[in-house]
């Protein structure tokens, strides 16, 4: 641990400050004053707006996605996604433990039960391997799709994460899922600017969910979007999160049971001002990640660095450490001196309303949760 003071020095050096430097904060240097202005003088400030159609198509140019709905939130856009993807009550989705909450939540809300698989090491995100093993020992094709052996559920989709930006092994993976028929919805979440072989993240699945909470690579405050190329998925996308009504200059039919889950137009005028940044957010981050894979490699540290086919967008940059007691000393002195450094997150497995869902044996998620920390990553 003779490092950590030399580790301070450098992050301070970065963003150039004595202050509390933070994990990840947003940069408003950029068109989002102007918008906002903009929106307010046009009255137009709620769920119907010009900045909300002209971030779908920035979106849809950025990721190269034929339909990019804006939503509310990250999560949202993530349990339509699933209901997207046909899953209904008493539907099961397998997804990976190592995750934030909102993964596992977004099928909850569509009444449906998580099964937690494990990661890979290196993507830290949902294993093809870890998935084919479940489905040779539990699944069960039926007309209708696949079926847990042991539980008797039907397999409605499946959700990898791509952790802290950097892309799971999504061929192996979607190879594994179309044998089993089993639809794959990316949590695309932390990924925006993040490439699996030339392709955007969250548009090789049939369905994927961005998040630009305030904490993400860009913000609109809160707010998500809802990426498909498949072009039917993505009008149904806008219909279910606008309450369903069906179209009419003046009459209210609603079809089903829609959502209220609109980007109100306020927060989609600062997400294009912040879409006009992401180029120059994304390089710096990645200039960022090169300073501190070499600072960490003449240290003997692990940094995380994207793996082979991938582009990753370096949202929250980690480290790897040797063992919990490394990581304990690392996060207690960094945090001491005003860095702010965290630990992954706990496994959705030892939490009280997700630890009784079916799961497997979770070895290499359990080393990670117990080695990786995040550092700063904000753009300087
Ligand atoms: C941020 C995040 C979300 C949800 O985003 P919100 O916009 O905060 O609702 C979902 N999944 C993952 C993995 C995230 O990191």
């Amino acid at each position: 641990m003779d490092y950590i003071n030399d580790f301070i020095s450098f992050v301070r050096e970065q963003y150039n400050t004595d202050k509390f430097i933070p994990l990840h904060e947003p940069r408003f240097r950029g068109n989002e004053k102007a918008y906002l202005l903009d929106t307010i003088d046009s009255t137009f400030v709620s769920s119907v707006g010009a900045y909300v159609d002209e971030f779908e198509r920035m979106m849809e140019q950025f990721t190269g996605v034929s339909k990019a709905v804006a939503v509310v939130n990250g999560t949202a856009s993530l349990q339509v996604s699933l209901r997207l993807a046909g899953v209904s009550e008493g539907d099961e989705v397998i997804t990976q433990a190592l995750t934030f909450i909102a993964t596992a939540n977004a099928i909850v809300y569509n009444n449906a039960a998580p099964i937690f698989l494990d990661v890979d090491l290196d993507t830290m995100g949902l294993s093809p391997q870890a998935v084919r093993n479940f489905l040779e020992e539990f699944g069960e094709l039926r007309e209708d799709g696949c079926y847990n052996r042991f539980s008797g559920k039907r397999i409605a989709a499946c959700m990898p994460m791509h952790t802290f930006g950097f892309p799971v092994h999504l061929d192996e993976l979607i190879a594994v899922c179309n044998k089993w028929q089993i639809p794959v919805v990316e949590d695309a979440a932390e990924s925006l600017g993040s490439y699996y072989k030339g392709k955007h993240t969250g548009t090789i699945g049939l369905v994927g969910g961005v998040s630009f909470n305030g904490n993400k690579t860009i913000t609109s405050g809160g707010g998500g979007v809802i990426i498909s190329n498949n072009l039917d998925l993505g009008v149904q996308a806008k219909y279910l999160t606008t309450t369903a009504k069906r179209p009419h200059p003046y009459e209210f039919f609603h079809d089903e049971m829609g959502y209220n889950f609109r980007m109100p137009n306020l927060n989609a005028a600062v997400a294009c001002a912040q879409m006009e940044m992401l180029d120059t957010f994304l390089a710096d981050k990645r200039m960022l990640a090169e300073q501190y894979s070499r600072f960490f490699k003449g240290l003997g540290v692990n940094f995380r660095t994207e793996t082979t086919d991938t582009k990753a967008n370096y949202w929250l940059m980690c480290v790897e450490l040797n063992d919990t007691n490394e990581r304990d000393k690392f996060l207690k002195i960094s945090n001491e001196n005003g860095i702010m450094t965290r630990p992954i997150w706990t496994l959705m497995t030892r939490l009280p309303m997700y630890q009784h869902c079916q799961k497997d044996q979770q070895k290499n998620a359990e080393f990670l949760e117990q080695r990786i920390i995040n550092i700063p990553s904000s753009v300087r």
